[in-house]
């Protein structure tokens, strides 16, 4: 579904993905880790058009990504993204916040979106908040909506950049369970930056670990957790327990 061929990303003169090459078939589960700073939220907002790049090549379901910004923006409802800080808007009720993208930029009707989304709530038992605001709800509740509004998109790929990272750990655990569902029952392919190692044991298929914007390794999920290649992954798996 993506292929990524030698990316190149500058800040200023400061070079922060070097030639990063890998590919992601459909249905399963890329986890991105690596030290602070590695690169791992550039490489996201590269693949999500949110960064350009200076040189690369972005392959996503079999077409190359010319990179301009109407592309990007008809590719950001086949890509969706899920960050750190929940992003959903402050004026607008959890539902209209869900209805936004389907309605007003992919001209559905609204009924039947509504129906939709109503079912969305629903499956992350968030069904009473329909009509509350963001500011009602908890962290974990609104890491929640956050994810079920990229879903209502219908995304072919979603991507995780820390979304447990700001949560208190007894909201941890529902964000993981949303996120494991949707890659055990409805197969979706997702790109995961984490710092939970258990989560990441779990649910990977493919783990690359990056240090100073290169893949140190690209590797099965379950090979990398239980005999990493390099050092530097041992040492980075020890840190991490
Ligand atoms: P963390 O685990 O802390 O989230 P990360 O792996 O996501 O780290 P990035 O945020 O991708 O790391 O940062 C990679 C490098 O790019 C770092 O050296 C960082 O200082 C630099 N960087 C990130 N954003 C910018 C920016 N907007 N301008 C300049 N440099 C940046
Ligand atoms: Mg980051």
């Amino acid at each position: 579904i993506l292929e990524v061929e030698d990316l190149n990303k500058f800040y200023g003169n400061k070079q922060v993905l070097h030639d990063i090459s890998f590919s992601l078939n459909k249905g399963d589960v890329l986890t991105l880790l690596g030290p602070s700073g590695s690169g791992k939220s550039t490489l996201l907002r590269c693949l999500n058009g949110l960064e350009e790049f200076k040189s690369g090549t972005i392959i996503f379901e079999g077409k190359k990504v010319i990179p301009t910004a109407k592309n990007w923006q008809q590719l950001r409802q086949k890509i969706g993204m899920v960050f750190q800080s929940y992003d959903l808007f402050p004026n607008m009720t959890v539902l209209e916040n869900i209805l936004l993208g389907p309605v007003k930029v992919q001209k559905r009707p609204k009924a039947e979106v509504e129906k939709e989304a109503k079912a969305l709530l629903k499956r992350v038992h968030l069904e009473q908040y329909a009509n509350s605001y963001p500011r009602q709800l908890s962290g974990g509740q609104k890491q929640r909506i956050a994810i079920i509004r990229a879903l209502a998109l219908h995304p072919d790929l979603m991507l995780f950049d820390e979304v447990t990272a700001s949560l208190d750990p007894e909201m941890v655990r529902g964000v993981l369970e949303l996120i494991k569902q949707l890659s055990d029952e409805d197969h979706m392919t997702m790109i995961i930056v984490t710092h939970e190692m258990n989560f990441a044991k779990q649910i990977a298929d493919q783990v690359l670990f990056l240090e100073n914007g290169t893949i140190v390794e690209d590797t099965p999920g379950k090979e990398f957790f239980e005999h990493p290649k390099t050092k530097r992954a041992e040492e980075f798996l020890e840190s991490m327990e």
